[in-house]
């Protein structure tokens, strides 16, 4: 079989069931099909059915980005469960996405926020990272991080009193972050950093040439993964660039 044919195939490939791409991965595809509560540690997590609707398009979004990751990076982080529900909220604040550390699963509105740009994409990696950065125990307490801001700069309230929805645009404007919501606390500036090296590395590139707070933050983050999980040192950045470039073919078609 020659290579263009074996690309061929790869593209045409039907997309792989949810639980059984969950499965490939050690994890449980928890697809809620009424309302709930979810107790967990001194909080609690509910919702609403998952709809045909709503998963037909996300189902193939979700897989497609979380299948950058190791599946052994989900015994690290130790993840058990992706549970996908709409109406998705923390106590009485609606989200997008939570990452329950005390019930080892991360939760998923495949709805909210379904065709605004990379939104979605960014929402399950940012959620993702905070999972991962509180099994690394540097979550909201991470001088080391904190050190390598501009003088003076000191963090806001946290994620939660920052709900203003233009937060997340990615910005030139202020030094050292790319987003607004990323000043709001350390773990958000990460998690924002994170997410964003994934689904817009080009901007985040030009940002680093231009800002030495911003290239020492991806430095320190990316030598954290690497050495917290295997998988995620240089071939996850390399996979990262890869999907990126397969993700713009249909648009380089175009263009021709
Ligand atoms: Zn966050």
């Amino acid at each position: 079989m020659n290579l263009a044919f074996a690309a061929l195939l790869l593209l045409v490939r039907p997309p792989a069931d949810l639980s059984d791409f969950a499965k490939s991965y050690g994890l449980e595809a928890d697809v809620r099909k009424s309302t709930f509560t979810d107790q967990a540690r001194g909080y609690t997590v509910s919702g609403t059915e998952a709809t045909d609707a709503a998963m037909e398009s996300y189902r193939e979004l979700w897989m497609k980005e979380w299948s950058l990751y190791p599946s052994d990076l989900m015994k690290t982080a130790r993840v058990k469960k992706i549970v996908f529900c709409e109406g998705l909220r923390v106590n009485e604040q609606y989200r997008a996405a939570v990452p329950s550390f005390d019930l080892d699963a991360m939760y998923y509105d495949p709805a909210l926020g379904a065709g605004i740009g990379n939104y979605q994409r960014s929402v399950i990696h940012h959620e993702f990272f905070h999972m991962i950065d509180q099994r690394m125990k540097l979550l909201y307490i991470d001088p080391e991080w904190s050190a390598l801001n501009p003088k003076g700069f000191t963090y806001g309230n946290g994620g939660a009193n920052m709900r203003d929805g233009n937060a997340g645009l990615m910005t030139k404007d202020i030094p050292g972050f790319l987003t607004a919501y990323g000043t709001s606390g350390v773990e958000e500036d990460k998690a924002e950093l994170f997410a964003k090296l994934i689904v817009d590395a080009e901007f985040v590139a030009d940002r680093v040439k231009n800002d030495k707070v911003i290239a020492a933050k991806v430095k320190l983050l990316k030598k954290r993964l690497a050495a917290y999980e295997k998988g995620m040192g240089q071939a996850f950045w390399d996979s990262v660039a890869k999907k990126t470039a397969a993700d713009s073919l249909p648009m380089l078609a175009l263009r021709a």
